[in-house]
């Protein structure tokens, strides 16, 4: 990001002292619909951001201006909850969790910009609310470990979005790590850093640009499915607490007890938590065609078990297949459109671009939007050299 220009336009702005705060969007690796099962994820930080310009102004008034959506607001304490432009919700929804934790933060100038593909699944949202609550940390001195920055970032997107999002975006938004991928337990939210070396290879995400309307609903279905599949597991294991308990061969024992549908979500399940271990152990071994092909196997289980691709995501990974360049490829987030993930040798990347790009459009009447990511660090400030230098 432009960082020395974004201070500019707040120079233009405001009088007010500015620091940079940023924070970035993220990739889950592997590991999907697992965190409703307390299962684990694998998500890294990706070169992409938003970027906050913030400055104390010593009255009781916010100023918010969104570069990309060319758009001022300004309201108190008392008048936050009459601000209807959308984008300013998770902002807000910061400050009012702050509220009601009754920590008190003064008036502040805030320009800000990001890189984060809009709704493509990469979390913006995640990084904005982020990157809002690192800012107001540093500004106002409030005492907040990485953990709670990411538990009430979550609450402002559950309570004041309205959004019934998991822990996954806001913990990789603020704990992420270049070069790494952060396995979080879902369970207590204990993590660990496993290192990404990507030896030659890049990652590339390729957007379907659909979004269908089932994503909401099924989701919603899918988890009542591994509900039921728990209970009846229950009946010979009272102390599983989630799916996250159960062994394959726990779910094959009482096979003839599920509804077919609900085996194969229960199947999916089991096994996409115990992929994300493997994957841990492939990145850890720097076995990056393992890592390949348990993406093409997670991709396999969210197709034709836990039901939640569809054509053009299916379209977009079966491309890949006959290419001794990609290692692996899946499609990434709740379902039903979004991006797929490749793992892409560096000297393919372009002719990978292009040729997908024309076979997409030739099917599907529109060219995807592509994006070469690389893994990036968490929430930080931006210090006075490196704005000077860029
Ligand atoms: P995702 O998190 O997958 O990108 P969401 O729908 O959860 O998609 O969040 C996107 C919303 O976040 C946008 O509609 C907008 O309100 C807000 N947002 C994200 N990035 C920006 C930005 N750079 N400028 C203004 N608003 C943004
Ligand atoms: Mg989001």
């Amino acid at each position: 990001m432009e960082y020395s220009a974004l201070l500019q336009l707040y120079k233009d702005r405001f009088n007010s002292e500015p620091r940079v705060f940023r924070s970035p969007g993220r990739i889950n690796i592997i590991g999907e619909h697992t965190d409703y099962n307390d299962g684990f994820v694998l998500p890294a930080g990706i070169d992409k951001e938003i970027c906050m310009v913030m400055g104390v102004n010593f009255s009781d008034t916010f100023n918010l201006y969104s570069v990309d959506k060319k758009e001022c607001v300004s309201f108190t304490i008392d008048t936050y909850k009459e601000v209807s432009a959308g984008w300013a919700k998770y902002i807000i929804g910061v400050i009012d969790q702050l509220v009601q934790m009754e920590i008190a933060i003064g008036g502040f100038d805030c320009v800000f910009q990001g890189d984060i593909p809009l709704g493509a699944g990469l979390s913006s949202s995640a990084a904005l609310e982020c990157a809002t609550l690192y800012g107001l940390k540093h500004l106002f001195n409030v005492e907040l470990s990485k953990k709670e920055i990411a538990l009430i970032a979550q609450k402002a997107e559950n309570q004041y979005v309205g959004v019934n999002c998991g822990i996954m975006d806001q913990f990789a938004s603020v704990f992420a790590a270049e070069g790494q991928a952060l396995k979080l337990d879902c369970r207590d939210l204990s993590y660990e850093l496993y290192p990404l070396e990507m030896q030659g290879y890049q990652l590339v995400l390729v957007d379907s640009l659909v979004s269908h309307n089932l994503a909401s609903s099924e989701y919603n279905v899918r988890r009542a499915e591994c509900e039921e599949a728990l209970a009846i597991l229950q009946q010979n294991h009272p102390h599983f607490l989630a799916l996250r308990d159960a062994s394959i061969e726990d779910l094959e024992a009482q096979k003839d007890e599920f509804r077919p549908v609900v085996y194969k979500r229960a199947k999916y399940m089991i096994e996409e938590i115990a992929r994300v271990g493997k994957a841990c152990q492939a990145m850890t071994s720097n076995d990056l065609p393992e890592l390949g092909s348990l993406l093409y196997a997670t991709h396999a289980g969210l197709q034709h078990e836990f039901e939640i691709s569809c054509k053009e995501l299916d379209f977009l990974v079966d491309f890949t297949r006959d290419k001794e360049e990609i290692l692996g490829s899946r499609m990434m987030g709740g379902g039903f459109g979004g991006c797929t993930i490749n793992l892409v040798k560096d000297d393919f990347v372009e002719d990978f671009e292009l040729s997908v790009s024309k076979a997409y459009e030739a099917a599907y009447g529109k060219a995807p939007a592509i994006y070469r990511v690389k893994t990036s660090s968490g929430s930080s400030e931006i210090t006075a050299s490196l704005l000077i230098n860029g």
